[in-house]
This record gives C-alpha cells, structure tokens and sequence, in this order.
C-alpha cells in the first residue's frame, strides 16, 4: 500500500504530532515529580511486560495496563501515556521480525494514547480523582478505566481491520467473557501493586512482575498446545483423506496447502533435481526452472539429505535465483527423500525467523505423511493400470472397453452425447504369420502394431485391444461419414508399415522386414442403431460380411 519511504515518513510524522501532544499534556495535567532510578526501573519492567507479551488465539497482545496502575495514580496520566507510548517502541521493535515493518505504528501510537486520555477525561469529569482510596472503590474505578479503554481500541481495531484489507492487526478474542475475565486479573494485579508499592515499594513490582510472567508462561503454553493439537489435526485429516484425493498431483497440492497452513510460510514449492535443472513445484502447481549454478545451497541439501535453515536475510542468496516478488528473509529446505528422483521442500517467509522448533516437527510430519499417501497411491495407481491395460500390448483392455461404453450409454440416455461411431479392426491372415515365423514373432508384431496404433488413433477416441489381433476404437460424437474416412485412412497408414522379426533359418539367425493388412468395420448410432450394444456386433458384422469376405484389406460400414 505505502512504499517504504512514505511508511517512514508517515511514521516519523505521527512521532512528532505524538510528541507535541505528549508536552501539551505535561504542561497542562498536574504530573508528580519522578526520580530518574524509579524512572528508569519502571521503565524496564514496561518495556520487559510489552516484549514479552500475552499470547492467545495465536496472536500475542501487549498487557501492560498491571504496571501502568501505580505510574497512573503516582505520577500522573501524562506520565502513563509516555510509558505507553515507550512500550510500543519496545513491542514494536521486537515483532518487527515477525511482521517485517513498522507499518502498525501509527495506529499504535494513536490509540495508545488516545485510550487512556478518553478514561482518564470521562472518570475525571464525574468529579474523581486519582489518589489512595479504598481497595475496591480503587478496583472498581480501574476497571471503568480499563473497560473503557478496550472498548474504544477495540472499536478502532476492529473498524480498521474491516476497512483496510491485509492489515491483520490483533484481533480481540471471540470470547468476550474470557476477554473480560482476562482484563479483570490485569486490574486486581495492578491495583494490588499500586497498594503494595506504597507499602513495600520496590519490592511489590517484583512480586507483581512475577505474577507477571508466571500467568505469561501459563498462556503461552496453553496456547502452544492448542496450536499443536490444531496443526496435529490437519496432519491427521491429511494422512486419512489422502484416499479421496484423485491424483498424486492434488496429493501434492494439498500437501503444500496443508504445509502452509501449519508453518505460516509465504510460499512452498517443491524441488526436484533434474539434469539440467531444479524443477520448483509450487502450490499452484506451476513448474519453475531454477539455473543450477546458482543453486549451491540445494545441492548440498540434496547430497547430505539434511535439513537447512537460514533465519534471515536469505534472500541476499536467493533473490536472484527465484523469480518471485517475495522478500525471502527465512528459508527452510526440508529433505523429502526419494520418489523418482530426489526432492526437497523449500519453505520461503518475508518474515525472519520465520519456523519456530514445533512448526518444523508438524512439517516434518507432514512430509512423512505425504510420502506415505503418493506410495500408496503409486501403488493403487500401478494395480488400476493394470487392470485397464492389456500385458502384451499396453492398450486398453476388453475390461476398460466394457467400463467405457456403461459410460456413454448412460450419456446416450441422458442426450448428452447424439452420435457415437465405433471401428473393429482385425489384422488379415494373422495365424498364417503365426504359422510362418512362429507364435514369439507374433507377439512382437502385435506389440508393435499397437504402439503404431496408439500413435494413429488420437487421444479423444477410446482404443482398446478387443481379443486376439483384433482392435475396437470408439468415436465419441463422430458420424459415419466421419468415421469411414478416418478408418481408411488409418488402413492406408498401415498397409505402409513394415515390422522387424528375426527367423532362424538354417543354422543363421535372419533378420527380416514383414508387412501386415487390415480389415475394418464400421457401425455408427443414430444411422444404424440407438443402442451402444449392438454397434460394436453390428460394425463386427460390417468387418466380416463387407470387408473379409470381399477381399480383405479394405473397410466395410455396416449395411
Ligand atoms: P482373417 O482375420 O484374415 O480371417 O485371418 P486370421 O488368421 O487373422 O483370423 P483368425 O481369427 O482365424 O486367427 C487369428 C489368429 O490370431 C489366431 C491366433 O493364432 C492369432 N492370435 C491371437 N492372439 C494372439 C496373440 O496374442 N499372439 C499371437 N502370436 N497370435 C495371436
Ligand atoms: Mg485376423
Ligand atoms: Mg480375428
């Protein structure tokens, strides 16, 4: 949205106007002297608190309002907004590694000061001040501080969120009551240190400050073991679901999918070593050819088969080699091991230190899990090919034919498809090539014949070895007409095609060239049927009556 430059000067803009408004509050708020040790020691609890924050739902929230209590009634609402307005510095500086700028800061800047402004005037016009009082009175006034303050950055976040797309600021939870049972453990502890403080002083803070960190570290790893669990999860539903997928390409693509999610990674791809090339196989599943020179660094991953993390700055390495927009500043090679050939999982982020120890197991995980899916479905794909196929020729055999025409019946049926025409096409004299050169040199004509076949016939018809040295394709919307003349063409073609047998004649092996002939048969619907089973027996007719008994080597429609 801004360009860098812009960023810096809006930011440097806010920091001034922030400024002013800080001094014009010093100067007409009544604040209370403060020496510079006390200063200073709460200034580095602060900022301790905003760098090491609460962090729930995933995302990490600053919660200093525990400490910015006694600043508050001790030394004046000017000098809580400055500790503010410190701490964001310190927040801010310290996430800059995970968000990669300083682009929220203004909205910081401005709500962390506006917030407490806006309680601190409604409390004060109700005529109160802020000074010793009863506990609970203290706490009660506390938390109408606080209520209102949330409520207002709650407001402004939330209509920012909703008004600028990609801003992801922190979110408030979707559970207010645990928001508001949160908030009201922040005052107690806070309005408990500022009594304590004035009673045992600097030794309160750090009881308070190790309250602090204890219910932090409590959070934190509730949190971490939710995200644990949620990305657990998805592996799990991966290693299930990898069945339903159809292909080991969507294999791949929800593997990748799958790999962002649990990892937060701008882009994953897929990298194999080819001859010339690193192939890249990104989540979209487009190919991207990588200059091997360049490309040290995957070499090495490929040749020790370990893990290789750059925690920033990777793309001082990478930028010219990948053609992508992305800043990469961490970068993460996974070893996948070995399919085909060897391949690797290349995990790039903008942001730095990017993959946390967890992220990397789930990955690692997963990648188990993928490896496990393709080779089952390698496996099942294997067994569905070979039921389809026929062993000698590698066509389509009679099952597949039988599964296809189900198909287009039911198409028929539904008007789908009008026309349909099918071809039968059987070699002439076969058993007598047979006979002559033996059963071994038959076979090999017929392989070969096939393969001639498979490259005559295109793709969108359906060929299929029908039994023995005869042939059926199938012609999805093809009329007659159309069909006669693709027959014939196909019987020209293979009247030119000359096989190569070896014969053992006396006592020397002879290698020989042999020609072969067809005859073929055409039927078609809607011209002489409706129905899909009779038209392979009708175009069978066709071949028998029209072609073999008229001469051979020639082409018969059905009559
Ligand atoms: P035409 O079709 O011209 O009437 O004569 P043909 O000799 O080709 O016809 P026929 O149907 O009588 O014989 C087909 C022969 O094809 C029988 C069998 O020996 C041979 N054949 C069938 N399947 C195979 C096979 O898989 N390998 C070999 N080598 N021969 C086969
Ligand atoms: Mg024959
Ligand atoms: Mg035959």
């Amino acid at each position: 949205m801004f360009t860098n430059e812009n960023k810096i000067r809006s930011n440097a803009v806010v920091f001034l106007v922030v400024t002013i408004m800080l001094a014009l509050l010093f100067d007409k708020v009544p604040t209370h002297q403060m020496d510079i040790y006390t200063f200073l020691g709460l200034l580095l609890v602060t900022i301790f608190a905003a760098c090491y924050p609460l962090k729930y739902g995933q995302m990490e929230r600053i919660n200093i309002f525990w400490i910015m209590i006694p600043v508050l009634y001790l030394y004046g609402l000017p000098m809580m907004i400055l500790y503010y307005q410190l701490a964001i510095f310190a927040f801010l500086l310290i996430s800059r590694m995970k968000l990669g700028n300083f682009s929220h800061y203004p909205i910081y800047a401005m709500v962390f000061f506006v917030g407490p402004l806006l309680s601190y005037t409604i409390i004060t016009i109700f005529g109160f001040e802020f000074g010793t009082m009863p506990f609970l009175q203290m706490l009660l006034v506390n938390c109408l501080f606080y209520a209102i303050f949330a409520l207002f950055s709650g407001v402004v976040i939330m209509t920012l969120n909703k008004q600028v797309k990609g801003l992801n600021l922190v979110k408030y939870k979707e559970s207010l009551f645990g928001e508001v049972l949160n908030s009201i453990f922040f005052v107690l502890l806070g309005t408990a240190l500022y009594t304590n403080f004035l009673m045992y002083g600097k030794y309160a803070v750090v009881v308070a400050l190790l309250v602090y960190i204890i219910t932090v570290k409590i959070y934190r790893n509730y949190d971490a073991t939710l995200q644990k669990s949620a990305t657990l999860e998805n592996v799990m539903e991966f290693q299930v679901n990898f069945n339903d997928y159809e292909t080991q390409q969507q294999i791949t693509k929800e593997f990748l999918q799958k790999v962002i999610l649990v990892t937060g990674a701008k882009q994953v791809s897929i990298v194999y070593e080819t001859e010339k090339h690193f192939i890249f196989n990104n989540a979209q599943l487009e190919k991207r050819f990588i200059n091997r020179f360049q490309l040290n660094l995957f070499q090495k991953v490929f040749a020790e088969n370990k893990m290789h993390y750059i925690k920033k700055r990777a793309y001082l390495q990478m930028e010219h080699l990948l053609e992508t927009d992305l800043k990469t500043e961490s970068l993460l090679v996974i070893p996948i091991g070995q399919f085909d050939q060897p391949a690797m999982l290349l995990l790039e982020s903008d942001a730095l230190f990017a993959f946390n120890k967890v992220q990397i197991e789930h990955c690692k995980l997963l990648v188990t899990a993928y490896k496990t899916a393709l080779e089952h479905k390698s496996v099942i794909e294997k067994t569905i090919y070979k039921s389809e196929r026929c062993a000698l020729t590698n066509l389509y055999n009679y099952r597949y034919l039988t599964e296809r025409i189900e198909e287009m019946e039911i198409q028929l049926v539904q008007h789908k498809m009008e026309t349909i025409s099918a071809i039968i096409l059987d070699i002439d004299h076969f058993k007598r090539l047979n006979d002559t050169y033996g059963h071994e040199n038959g076979n090999s004509i017929l392989k070969e014949f096939a393969a001639h076949l498979q490259t005559l016939v295109d793709e969108q018809y359906v060929l299929a070895r029908y039994g023995g040295e005869e042939f059926v394709i199938l012609l999805p919307n093809t009329t007659s007409d159309d069909a006669l003349k693709l027959a014939e063409h196909y019987r020209q073609v293979i009247e030119t095609l000359s096989f190569q047998i070896t014969v053992l004649g006396q006592q020397i092996i002879k290698e020989m060239e042999v020609h072969v002939t067809v005859s073929i048969g055409v039927a078609s619907i809607p011209e002489h049927t409706s129905k899909l089973s009779d038209l392979i027996t009708f175009a069978d007719k066709a071949l028998y009556v029209g072609a073999k008994q008229a001469g051979r080597n020639r082409v018969a429609i059905f009559k």
